[in-house]
């Protein structure tokens, strides 16, 4: 082995990838049952729908040479994605647009006149000043559509009133000043035609990629536990950074989410793949509907997936999922960026590695600069 790769999510895998086809050996360890980290998924087995096991991913970029990268191990649907909002029993399209604003305040208003209308509004509270994320919210929306669209939403994701979340939870709140709703503005957008999985499994398939599932780089009855092969191979670790040092500089915050799946015994139930749920009459954030995803499949009829999504904060044993970020947790990670740097031929990648967000094309992109910028003279 010429290298070992601690978790076989995208950063892993094209990590793993890049130095299999360099003519290296790797293998790639994963403490799941299964290759794909987070953006793993599979047929659901009553109605074969493609569920994503660990919530809705869509997959876009404007990085010509991730999307260049991608297309070697998949072809994408011409999907693109739209998300609606319930607030109150009414739907409404999301991000905020001209289509939100009129519907809202019952208006045919003109981009100039709802721009107007958001400006005065947003006067209550200056953006720099803010000292909380409602002020903030009221800053840039202005509160009618703030208090609708924007705080109790987010006070299910965060169990925690908006009048006592940090200003810097949101930088900005995008309004568009004409009906268009496309969610995502990158230059490509699409879905994996034969599904995640498929497009995961392609990348590791490789005569020079060995990977072993159930592998916890922690558990020291498996060979290839940290102990026994820290500064005898090159490592690319893409686990938690705080669970490598054993939380020596403390825990860093996440938040994880609860998934409650089910069969409906109805073709469509509601005409599209993501609607949220604004406000805080039901405990969810939102219902994602799988088929819609894919509407070029035939899929059955008379049976649908739903999946409700609910937010809160992680602990140790739960999935971490979106980096909290207090000022605490910004402090731990400086600290453990020194102590990753001194580690011996060990380079830590990917969300859970950096403590941070990262979109599929982020953590392609960013495990394509590592291999060469810093791994390839390593090996
Ligand atoms: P991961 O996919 O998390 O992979 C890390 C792997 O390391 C895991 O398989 C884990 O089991 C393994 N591991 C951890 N510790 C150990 C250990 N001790 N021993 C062995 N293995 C270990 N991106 C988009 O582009 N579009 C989206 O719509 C989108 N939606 C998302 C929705 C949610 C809810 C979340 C959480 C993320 C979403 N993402 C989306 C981001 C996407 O999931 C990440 O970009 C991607 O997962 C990053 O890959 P990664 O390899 O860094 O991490």
């Amino acid at each position: 082995m010429d290298l070992l790769v601690v978790g076989s999510g995208f950063f892993g895998l094209t990590i793993a990838e890049r130095t299999a086809s360099a003519g290296k050996r790797v293998v790639v360890i994963d403490r799941r049952s299964h290759i794909g980290g987070n953006a793993y998924s599979e047929a659901e087995p009553e109605t074969g729908i493609e569920v994503h096991r660990y919530g809705a991913h869509l997959f876009h970029t404007s990085n010509e040479t991730v999307w260049e990268y991608v297309n070697r191990f998949t072809t994408f649907t011409n999907y693109v994605h739209k998300v609606y909002s319930n607030f109150k029993g009414e739907v409404y399209p999301l991000p905020i647009n001209l289509g939100t604003i009129n519907q809202f305040f019952r208006a045919a208003y003109s981009p100039d006149e709802a721009r107007a209308l958001i400006a005065e509004q947003a006067g209550e509270f200056d953006t720099k000043s803010a000292r909380n994320l409602e002020e903030k919210g009221i800053s840039l929306i202005g509160r009618p559509l703030y208090e609708a669209f924007i705080r109790d939403y987010t006070e299910k994701q965060w169990q925690t009133p908006t009048t006592e979340l940090p200003a810097e939870v949101i930088s900005r709140l995008p309004v568009r000043y004409t009906y268009d709703n496309r969610y995502f503005n990158d230059t490509h957008e699409g879905l994996p035609t034969d599904g995640y999985t498929a497009w995961l499994e392609r990348m590791a398939d490789h005569p020079n990629i060995e990977v072993r599932l159930n592998t916890d780089f922690f558990d020291e009855s498996q060979p290839l536990n940290k102990r026994a092969v820290v500064g005898t191979v090159p490592i690319v670790y893409t686990g938690p950074v705080d669970r490598y040092f054993d939380y020596a500089e403390g825990e860093l915050g996440w938040r994880t989410l609860d998934f409650e799946q089910e069969v409906v015994p109805t073709g469509d139930f509601q005409g599209t793949s993501v609607m949220n749920y604004a406000g805080s009459e039901v405990p969810y954030t939102r219902i994602h509907e799988f088929r819609h995803f894919h509407p070029e499949r035939d899929y059955p009829k008379d049976k649908t997936v739903i999946m409700r999504e609910f937010s809160r904060f992680a602990s140790r044993e739960d999935e971490p999922y979106y980096p909290v970020n207090t000022p605490e947790d910004r402090d731990r990670l400086l600290k453990y960026r020194e102590l990753a740097a001194a580690e011996d031929r060990v380079l830590f990648g990917g969300r859970l590695g950096t403590y941070q967000y990262l979109d599929m094309h982020m953590a392609i992109g960013s495990a394509l600069s590592m291999w060469s910028n810093k791994l390839s003279e390593l090996l």
